[in-house]
């Protein structure tokens, strides 16, 4: 088929930095068009116009997915623009990590709120859609922290099984939409930058040596999409080929 019978309408959250911006640039080059969002508009605008500039077809819009509202609005807005949703990547994510002793609540509650909270908000948002169109592929972006616990990362990790573990019950219950867990190790990206404790943050940024290009994540989330109808991507894994 040709580049233009295979382009889908795709959202993308956390579009603005990291895994969310690489995936915008490679599923753009493979002729899709986007709707990006996030809360920081100054980059998202910047980002869709650089691939406007380049021939390929994107919006972006403001998103918070913790509020269940401006996430049905933003995929209403993509609606309205492209007639049809294919393609959801929850993708926004935040990691404060921090041991459960030092009892930073607060951050506890964002990561539930984003990283949890946020994928249901977008199935919720998309889902209806999908299923009156009898097709659509929601691909739900985990962590190898979802198939395992490090230190400091008990809530992050219980955050990111709890990705896997909804995307594999709506994968179960759905027969016309497509489900995949995109389980990356460490990558390159402003993730990081959300931990709070200066000495847990500068630890993790001691890993990231080995760390892989965002560009790696957003190259199985093309192959997930790009498969048939008929074909499931279910979870691919992809880590550095150093991290232990
Ligand atoms: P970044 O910090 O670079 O990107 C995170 C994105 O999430 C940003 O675009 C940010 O945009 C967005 N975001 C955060 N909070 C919200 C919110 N409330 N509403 C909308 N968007 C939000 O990190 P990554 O690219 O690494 O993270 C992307 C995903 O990959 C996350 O789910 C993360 O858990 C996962 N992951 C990352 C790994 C890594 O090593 N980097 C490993 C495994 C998984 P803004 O602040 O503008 O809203």
């Amino acid at each position: 088929s040709s580049p233009a019978a295979a382009a889908k309408a795709v959202l993308i959250t956390g579009a603005s930095s990291g895994i969310g911006e690489a995936t915008a640039r490679r599923l753009a080059d493979a002729g899709h068009r986007l709707l990006l969002g996030a809360r920081r508009t100054d980059r998202l605008t910047a980002l869709a116009a650089g691939i406007e500039a380049n021939g390929g077809s994107a919006a972006a819009l403001a998103l918070d997915v913790t509020d269940p509202a401006n996430m049905h609005a933003f995929a209403a807005a993509a609606y309205e623009r492209f007639g049809r949703i294919d393609v959801l990547v929850n993708n926004a994510g935040v990691m404060p990590l921090s041991r459960l002793d030092a009892l930073r609540v607060r951050e506890w509650d964002r990561m539930i709120d984003v990283n949890l909270r946020g994928v249901l908000h977008g199935i919720a948002a998309v889902l209806p859609v999908m299923q009156a169109q009898g097709s659509g592929h929601l691909v739900n972006i985990a962590s190898v922290s979802g198939l395992r616990v490090d230190p400091t990362a008990a809530v992050y990790s219980a955050t990111k099984h709890a990705v896997r573990a909804l995307s594999e019950g709506l994968r179960q219950e759905s027969r016309q939409v497509r489900v995949t867990v995109i389980t990356p190790g460490l990558t390159r990206s402003e993730l990081t930058a959300s931990i709070g404790e200066d000495a847990t943050r500068t630890a993790v940024e001691g890993q990231m040596g080995i760390a892989i290009p965002a560009a790696a994540i957003a190259e199985a989330i093309h192959y997930a999409i790009a498969q048939p109808e008929g074909v499931d991507v279910n979870e691919v894994v992809v880590r550095p080929t150093a991290q232990g």
